[in-house]
This record gives structure tokens, C-alpha cells and sequence, in this order.
């Protein structure tokens, strides 16, 4: 089989932003590639649109929230992020629209990132099968949301105590993508990234998945992105260039 390369994402950047549908999303795709970046120094702040409240199906969503927002706090410092947001948004439930997107566009002009991570938010994950819908709705209003938040008329009721207009992102960075055309080497980070995962122990338990093996799960992904890069293991982004003429 013919091995479709991937090309090393910038390094040049000082900030990002991920924002994703749930506790956990990170842990299973990017948060190996976060590892790295903090690692050279580089900010990476964790905006969660739910707190997973839906997703184990023997806990209430009360104390679900609770337990996963906590797991989601240990697993970001894992990996060096010290910055967890929780929009509160309902989980299962996401409507791309403009409640998401001013959610959203406010978070970007707090944090004025120069890239912005979501998840891949393709129809699938380049099998048959589907992506789930909140994925689906944030990948889409997190795009808008940063052309959003660099329109000082759009959602203007925001620019109060001092909040501006954010037109500084770049580029929005969505992993696990189908199709993806870039990578991140992960090979040293690697084992942050197994930790990352392995934080979220209620939910894994939840799942009820026999025998799952964060570590084993993580590798065959990685090292299979990793030998179209030419590394060990790696993780893979699409790229969406945001400024003008990219
Ligand atoms: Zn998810």
C-alpha cells in the first residue's frame, strides 16, 4: 500500500487555543502534540463546550459533571496545560448555531490565540463510521466563531470591561482528521499523552470497553500517522488557513 505523506505543522506561534466538545476529545487524538508544545514553552489553554455530563451511562449527569470536569483538569497537566475552561453547554445535545458561536468568538477574544485546535469535525473518521453530532456542531462554529471574534460587529455586546475584537488566529487545526495533510512528531511526548488519557479512569470505566489499553490504543494511531511523517509517532491535523491569501 502507497504511504500518502504528511507535512510538519509551523512551530512559529506562541498561543493556542483548543476547544472541544468534551472532556476526553483532546485525550483521544492531540494531547500527545500538546505535550510537545508546552514542552518548547508555548501557551495552550483547554475550552471544553460540555463538561461530558451525558457520556457515562450508570452516573446522573450531576455527578458525572463533576468527575469529569476533575478528570479533565488532572489530564490537561498531564500534558502542561494549567488553563481548563467549561462553557457548560448541554453534552449529547449541541446545536451549531449562534448561541455556539458567541460561546465561542467571547473565548478567542479572552485568550487571543494565534491557533486555535478543535477536533475533526468531518462526517466520519475516514471508515464508515459516523462522527458524533456535537463533534460535528463545535468543529463548524468554532471556525466561524474566529472570523467571529475578529468582527468587532458581530456579537459586539461582548466588547465590554475592556474586550476586544481578536483577528489574530491563523489557522484552525483539527486532529484526527480524515483529511488531515499535516502532523505533529509526537514520539517523545508519547508517553505524556498515554497519561493524559489514562486520567480519564471513570469515563474508560464507563465506556465498558473489555481490556481497553490506553497505551495500545494510542500507538496504532500514532505510529501509523507517524511513518507517513517519517517519525516514530505522530499525531495528524487538517488545516484550516483563517487570514486572507494562505
Ligand atoms: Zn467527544
Amino acid at each position: 500500500m502507497e504511504i500518502e505523506p504528511l507535512e510538519a505543522l509551523p512551530e512559529d506561534w506562541e498561543r493556542a487555543l483548543c476547544v472541544v466538545a468534551h472532556p476526553d476529545d483532546m485525550e483521544f487524538g492531540a494531547a500527545a502534540a500538546v505535550a510537545r508544545w508546552t514542552g518548547q514553552g508555548k501557551e495552550v489553554v483547554y475550552c471544553m463546550v460540555t463538561s461530558g455530563e451525558a457520556g457515562i451511562d450508570g452516573m446522573e449527569p450531576e455527578k458525572c459533571r463533576q468527575v469529569r470536569e476533575a478528570e479533565q483538569v488532572a489530564s490537561a497537566q498531564a500534558v502542561g496545560v494549567t488553563v481548563v475552561e467549561f462553557l457548560g453547554q448541554p453534552d449529547g445535545i449541541l446545536e451549531y448555531g449562534l448561541p455556539l458561536r458567541a460561546a465561542i468568538a467571547r473565548v478567542v477574544r479572552r485568550f487571543r490565540p494565534e491557533i486555535v485546535i478543535t477536533g475533526n469535525f468531518r462526517d466520519t473518521w475516514g471508515g464508515r463510521n459516523l462522527n458524533q453530532a456535537d463533534h460535528i456542531a463545535v468543529g463548524r462554529a468554532v471556525v466561524d466563531a474566529v472570523r467571529d471574534a475578529g468582527n468587532r460587529w458581530v456579537f459586539n455586546d461582548q466588547l465590554t470591561d475592556g474586550l476586544e475584537p481578536w483577528g489574530g488566529v491563523k489557522a484552525v487545526w483539527a486532529f484526527g482528521s480524515p483529511a488531515a495533510e499535516h502532523a505533529v512528531d509526537t514520539t517523545d511526548t508519547f508517553d505524556a499523552g498515554v497519561a493524559s488519557l489514562e486520567a480519564h479512569g471513570a469515563y474508560i470505566d464507563g465506556l465498558g470497553w473489555e481490556n481497553f489499553d490506553a497505551r495500545e490504543f494510542l500507538e496504532g494511531m500514532a505510529r501509523a500517522t507517524g511513518q507517513r511523517l517519517g517519525v516514530a509517532m505522530a499525531a495528524p491535523f487538517e488545516v484550516f488557513p483563517m487570514g486572507w491569501g494562505d
